[in-house]
């Protein structure tokens, strides 16, 4: 039987956060489904150090591709690894995280191996053997059940779709020896914004601002409140801000942004406009901050409190750190 590999997300030699939701998605649908599973880890000498990582989640097997090609991404050598290694196994169905590099990797080895994706999903099931994916489209505007006719099955997993569940089981690990081209393109450099807390797709809580913080210098407003919620806490924003450099663009949420998912999204002077709501819709609770009872925000949020964010935001703040400070 054609096995299921689970391809991990790595970053800089390390694995990210998001891969223990993923090998939790691969463990439960290979049991689904029946099938047996296994992780592929593509990088450059030194991933040995994270090949049992995915036993805690389930995954009993990891297949190793070593090579200092890999040492820096490149999107054509390593979906070349990702897609060999789906040859090599035979593997029926591969997932991976829907980051970035995800993305782009899935994309490219679907198209090597002539396969069906389905990027980005939210929730799996099967009908008789099928497996059916729900994904967002439209910029959330609707969920779609797909089904991938064209084998192998690929499917990226949105970050924070599931939740890591431990399940510890002993792992094999064995390496493959893969014949790669040579990089066509390298990403030599990743900057890290040094202002970053934590990325906003792998936050439990996300407090974004809009165009009603009325400029980068009251921002501290919301970094204190961040600071209050906890060290799960990223900061985010709507485009006009990225746009007009009052925060980076790695905070702008959105339809043309990031699509977060986090436990709690606080939306602080932001109208609602449909583009940033299609980057929210997957938040399981939101609280809007808006003066106007009429602003859009106020139509998806679960909690939403009317009035002047200059007086909310710090009350808030104060609010929780007392809370915090009597448990
Ligand atoms: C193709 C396209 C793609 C786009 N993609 C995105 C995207 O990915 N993400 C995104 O965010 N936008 C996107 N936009 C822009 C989007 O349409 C909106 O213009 C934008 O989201 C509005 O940002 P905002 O809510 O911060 O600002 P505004 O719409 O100006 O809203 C500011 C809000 O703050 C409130 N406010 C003002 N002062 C206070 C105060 N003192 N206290 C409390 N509340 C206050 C106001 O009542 C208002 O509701 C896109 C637009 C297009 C055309």
């Amino acid at each position: 039987m054609s096995i299921l590999l689970v391809v991990a997300d790595v970053l800089d030699g390390e694995l990210r956060p998001v891969n223990a939701q993923v090998f939790t998605v691969a463990a439960r649908m290979g049991r689904t489904l029946g099938r047996p599973v296994a992780a592929l880890m593509v990088g450059a000498p030194g991933l040995e150090a994270h090949a049992e990582a995915p036993g805690a989640y389930g995954v009993p097997r990891t297949l190793l591709i070593e090579d200092a090609k890999l040492a820096k991404y490149s999107p054509d050598v390593h979906a070349a690894a990702v897609a060999e290694a789906v040859r090599r196994v035979d593997a029926g169905v591969v997932l991976m995280a829907a980051t970035l590099n995800g993305k782009d990797v899935m994309a490219r080895a679907a198209e090597m191996l002539d396969a069906g994706l389905a990027q980005d999903c939210l929730r799996f099931r099967t009908e008789g053997d099928a497996l059916v994916f729900t994904r967002p489209l439209f910029a959330g505007k609707i969920l779609a059940d797909v089904r991938v006719t064209a084998p192998p099955v690929m499917a990226t997993i949105r970050p924070r779709a599931y939740t890591p569940e431990e399940a510890p089981v002993a792992v094999t690990v064995e390496r493959l020896s893969v014949a790669l081209p040579e990089p066509k393109v390298v990403v030599e450099e990743l900057r890290q914004n040094a202002s970053a807390r934590l990325d906003v797709t792998e936050a439990d809580i996300v407090v974004s601002g809009g165009r009603g913080m009325q400029g980068p210098e009251n921002w501290h407003l919301l970094e204190a409140l961040a600071e209050a919620l906890g060290e799960g806490t990223a900061l985010g924003c709507s485009r006009p801000v990225s746009d007009d450099g009052w925060r980076s663009h790695e905070e702008h949420v959105g339809q043309t942004g990031k699509t977060v998912s986090p436990d709690l999204y606080v939306a602080v002077g932001i109208s609602g406009a449909i583009q940033h709501v299609a980057g929210i819709g997957a938040s399981k609770c939101i609280v809007a901050v808006n003066k106007d009872p009429d602003a859009p925000i106020f139509t998806v949020a679960d909690y939403g409190i009317v009035g002047d964010l200059f007086e909310v935001v710090p009350a808030l703040t104060e609010a929780i750190k007392k809370v915090k400070a009597s448990v």
